[in-house]
């Protein structure tokens, strides 16, 4: 299996934080492997902005350092590199200032695409914008892409969107979420809407309830200052877990387009219930041997944030009342994985005793660390010795299906950065779906403030408080293993 690629049109794409973290990391190495796949027309160019002096030459150098430490593959692809390098420029600018500005707008072609990822923080978002505007870059062919954190309650969003209005439509405006460019994520989609075999059991009658977790081991080393002010609410669940659910639970869009898509999205947050108090858990990690506790991370003892938190969400609509959606992320957990498991009823009767035992199919969409889908069905167990039941899954591992292809299956960021050049904004969240969000979230946030609750502490490398797991038992379900 060969994968198609479609070039797009000659574009200009810059990244505003060119030497941040995001860049080095995620953006820079996605690009190059969007060049190498013969992705990018002549005649694209790519242009750093950040407030560090330097000339291309040293930004190319950078660049290709940046390349060689994250994705060392590709890197070794000398000839690609080096054409690469060359679409590369570089402008010293001042996002707050006047500096640089006039320079990368003589560097823009007034007549194509433009694309300016906002890979910084963003109370820069504004300034940006506005000098997009100033010096002339803010026309049809513009578009914006930002990072999250898209606000960190509703009317810190609402204004962010006011601010970005003033110059940009809505059209041009892509916030990104990369759990949306995940090859998984489309493909739950896929199988949703391209199989008649899921879409007539996905509902209430026929799923026990559905959990979505995200787990991380590393702690909050690095990101101390912005995490301790946000958690794992407004870090994780509000955006990213949001976006899985709304995946998972939404009607069927008439056409996989845009507002359509998002259309539905909508819908379901729209359909959320408020969370109750006794629905809701928080922890914090505790000291390891050798590795400090959140509270030691953040240098503040009293610090309230939470690096776990797991609720019991339930969406009043008539697809899913009576199912519930129990969500769960956290930091320091016990592997590094992200799923979706999609529990189905128990069978209505046993025709083979109780003996059988108690079975029933899991439909389970990993994001990582192997992505893949995963669909639990109940067998005979081979051999004499009667009617013994057991589950085995087939597995939809790309990996396994699409063989030496699956290596070249694009990341988030990949996939993502072309649709904004394409201008494909499915993937991409919309003002009314955040603000949606937020005002889902923060009576939940303002409920555990005013209650003054502490997060439960909980052991590094455990599946979180305890508490958490009683959320669950005390429904009669319980999570599944966090699994490496
Ligand atoms: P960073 O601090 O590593 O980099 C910030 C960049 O912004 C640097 O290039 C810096 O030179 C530039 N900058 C700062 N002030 C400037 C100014 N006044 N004018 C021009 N440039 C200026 O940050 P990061 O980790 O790369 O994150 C960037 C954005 O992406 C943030 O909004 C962050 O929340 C978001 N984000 C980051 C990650 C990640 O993995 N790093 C993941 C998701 C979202």
């Amino acid at each position: 299996m060969v994968s198609r690629v479609i070039p797009v049109d000659p574009f200009d794409l810059v990244v505003f934080g060119g030497t941040g973290d995001l860049a080095r990391r995620k953006i820079l190495p996605a690009l190059f492997r969007r060049f190498c796949a013969g992705q990018m027309e002549q005649g694209a160019r790519i242009v750093g902005a950040a407030r560090t002096e330097m000339d291309d030459a040293a930004y190319r150098f950078f660049v290709r350092e940046a390349i060689g430490e994250f994705d060392a593959a590709h890197a070794r692809d000398q000839e690609n590199l080096a054409a690469f390098l060359n679409i590369v420029h570089y402008v010293t600018l001042d996002a707050r200032g006047n500096t640089g500005w006039k320079a990368l707008a003589g560097l823009i072609s007034p007549n194509r695409v433009k694309a300016f990822y906002f890979s910084v923080g963003p109370s820069l978002f504004g300034d940006l914008a506005e000098r997009l505007y100033e010096f002339g870059m803010a026309d049809g062919q513009a578009r914006i892409v930002v990072e999250k954190p898209f606000g960190r309650d509703l009317s810190s969003a609402k204004a962010l969107n006011a601010t970005l209005s003033k110059h940009f439509d809505e059209s041009q405006i892509y916030r990104i979420d990369h759990y949306l460019g995940k090859e998984t994520v489309q493909n739950l989609m896929a199988v949703r809407f391209g199989n008649m075999l899921f879409e007539p059991l996905w509902n209430s009658q026929y799923v026990d309830h559905i959990q979505i977790t995200v787990a991380e081991t590393v702690g909050v080393a690095g990101r101390e200052e912005y995490y301790d002010r946000s958690g794992a609410m407004r870090d994780m669940l509000q955006n990213h877990l949001m976006q899985l659910l709304c995946l998972i639970a939404m009607e069927p869009p008439a056409k996989f387009e845009p507002d359509a898509v998002r259309d539905e999205k909508l819908k379901v947050i729209r359909a959320l219930d408020p969370v109750e108090g006794h629905d809701i858990v928080r922890g914090q990690y505790g000291a390891d041997e050798d590795k400090p506790s959140y509270l030691e991370h953040v240098g503040d003892p009293y610090s309230t944030t939470e690096s776990f938190v797991a609720i019991k969400a339930r969406i009043s609509n008539w697809r899913w009342a009576g199912t519930p959606f129990y969500l769960r992320t956290g930091k320091r957990l016990k592997a590094r994985t992200s799923e979706i498991a999609v529990v189905f009823k128990d069978a209505p009767h046993s025709i083979f005793g109780a003996e059988a035992g108690r079975h029933r199919n899991i439909l389970t969409i990993v994001l990582q660390p192997n992505e893949g889908i995963e669909l639990g069905v109940t067998i005979k167990e081979p051999g004499p010795g009667g009617m013994r039941l057991i589950d085995v899954p087939l597995d939809m591992s790309f990996a396994e299906a699409l063989g030496p292809d699956a290596e070249h299956v694009p990341d988030a960021y990949e996939r993502l950065i072309m649709d904004v050049i394409r201008g494909n904004q499915t993937l991409f969240m919309r003002c009314d779906e955040v603000e949606a969000a937020w005002a889902w979230t923060d009576p939940v946030i303002a409920s555990w403030e005013k209650r003054g609750d502490r997060p439960l502490v909980y052991d590094s490398g455990s599946s979180g408080p305890v508490e958490a797991l009683a959320l669950m038992h005390r429904d009669g379900r319980r999570w599944r293993e966090i699994r490496k």
